[in-house]
C-alpha cells in the first residue's frame, strides 16, 4: 500500500434531517442520526475518499466477501453530554487501537487512527443535536469495516469500506441498573483461544445468539460463557467482561485470546488499583465461583461494557442450581461506586484524574 498524505474529509450535508425520537422511545440502536462517515480502500490506492454523507442505505455487490465469509471488524463507543453542555468521548484511542488489533486478526489492512479519530469528532459535531440530554443517555458511535471485493474465493479481500454510523441510546438493558439473573452456558461456546474471540468481529456475535435466545426464553438476562476447551474457566458475560468480588479481592478472567479486551474492563482495573483495592487477572474456574456463592464469600459480581457501563449480577443458574451473589436484590457497594465514578468521569460530573475523556 503506498503511503498517502491524509485527505481532507469531504462533507455532503443532509438536506432532509429527520425528527428526533422521544427520549423514552430510544432503546438501543433503533434510531440513526442524519449523517454517516465512509471511506474506501483498494490495495492499489490505500484508504481514500474520506467523506461524511447523509445517512442511508449502501450498495454492495452480492458477491462482496463480507456477505459470505464475514470478513469484517467493528467498534462501539459513546459520546456523552457534560453538565456544561459540552460533548465528551471516553478513551476513543482505546477503541481505535482495538479496531486496529481486530483488523490484524481478520486480515484487514491498517487504518489511519488519527484520520478516523478526526472523522469521529467531525461526525459527532455535525450531528450533535442528536445527543440526548436526559441522564443516562448518550450517543453510541459504531465504526465498522467491510470486505467488499466481489470475489467468492476464500482469501482476504483487496477492497474494503469503512463506515461509521451513530445512534442515540437510552439504557441498554430493560432492567436498567438492577441485578440480573445469568445462565451459565454449558452447551455452546462463544470463542476459543486462537480463534476470533479477542477481535470485535461479527462471527463472535452470531455464535452467541442461540445461547442468548435460549437463556432469554428461560427468563435469564444473559449467559455466562465458559472457555471452549476445558468448559471450566469463566470468560465473559453476554457481551461484557465479568468481575467477581470474592472476599476482599476483585478477580476477572485474564485476557487469554478468546476474551475481548474491554475498554471498561481496563478502566475498572485501573480505578480499583487507584483506590487501593486488590485485583487479580487470572483463570477463574466455575467451581471456584460456585463455591464462593455457596459459602457466602461471593460479595459482588458485575459485567462491564460500553453499553451498560457496570451491570450488577444477582444470581447465576448452573444447570438448575441457583447460585446467589451477595445480596441479590440490590447492587453491591463496589458495583455502585464503580458505576457512579465511571459515569461521572464519562459525563464530566466527576473529575477525570486519568485524562480519559476527550
Ligand atoms: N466483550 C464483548 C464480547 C463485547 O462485545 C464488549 C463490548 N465491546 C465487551 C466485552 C466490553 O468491551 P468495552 O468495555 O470496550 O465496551
Amino acid at each position: 500500500m503506498p503511503i498517502r498524505r491524509p485527505e481532507p474529509i469531504a462533507v455532503r450535508r443532509n438536506r432532509r434531517p429527520k425528527p428526533k425520537p422521544e427520549t423514552d422511545a430510544l432503546g438501543f440502536g433503533r434510531f440513526f442520526t442524519d449523517h454517516m462517515f465512509m471511506m474506501d480502500y483498494e490495495d492499489s490506492r490505500g484508504w481514500h475518499d474520506p467523506r461524511i454523507v447523509p445517512y442511508g442505505p449502501i450498495e454492495l455487490d452480492p458477491a462482496a466477501k463480507v456477505l459470505h465469509y464475514g470478513q469484517m471488524t467493528f467498534e462501539g463507543m459513546k459520546a456523552y453530554r457534560s453538565p456544561s453542555g459540552g460533548i465528551r468521548l471516553f478513551r476513543p484511542d482505546m477503541n481505535l487501537k482495538r479496531l486496529s488489533r481486530s483488523n490484524v486478526r481478520l486480515g484487514i489492512p491498517p487504518i489511519d487512527e488519527e484520520l478516523v479519530s478526526e472523522a469521529i469528532r467531525r461526525l459527532v459535531l455535525l450531528d450533535r443535536d442528536w445527543l440526548p440530554a436526559a441522564p443516562g443517555t448518550s450517543l453510541y458511535i459504531r465504526p465498522f469495516i467491510l470486505a467488499v471485493e466481489p470475489l467468492l474465493g476464500v482469501s482476504p479481500s483487496r477492497e474494503y469500506r469503512l463506515i461509521m454510523i451513530m445512534t442515540p441510546v437510552g439504557s441498554y438493558y430493560e432492567k436498567g441498573g438492577d441485578p440480573v439473573s445469568i445462565r451459565i452456558e454449558t452447551e455452546y461456546v462463544r470463542a476459543v483461544r486462537g480463534g476470533l474471540g479477542g477481535a470485535k468481529t461479527a462471527g463472535n456475535y452470531a455464535a452467541s445468539l442461540k445461547a442468548q435466545e435460549e437463556a432469554a426464553s428461560r427468563g435469564f438476562a444473559q449467559v455466562l460463557w465458559l472457555d471452549g476447551v476445558h468448559r471450566k474457566y469463566i470468560e465473559e458475560v453476554g457481551s461484557m467482561n465479568v468481575f467477581f468480588r470474592i472476599g476482599e479481592k476483585v478477580v476477572t478472567p485474564a485476557l487469554s485470546g478468546s476474551i475481548l479486551d474491554g475498554v471498561t474492563r481496563d478502566s475498572v482495573l485501573r480505578l480499583l488499583n487507584h483506590w487501593g483495592i486488590g485485583t487479580e487477572e487470572r483463570r477463574i474456574a466455575i467451581d471456584e465461583v460456585a463455591a464462593a456463592c455457596r459459602n457466602g464469600t461471593m460479595a459482588e459480581a458485575f459485567g462491564t461494557g460500553t453499553a451498560a457501563v457496570v451491570s450488577p449480577i444477582g444470581e447465576l443458574d448452573w444447570d438448575g442450581e441457583r447460585l446467589l451473589v451477595g445480596n441479590p436484590g440490590e447492587a453491591g457497594p463496589l458495583t455502585r461506586r464503580l458505576y457512579d465514578e465511571l459515569t461521572g468521569i464519562q459525563t464530566g460530573r466527576a473529575p477525570d484524574p486519568f485524562g480519559w475523556t476527550v
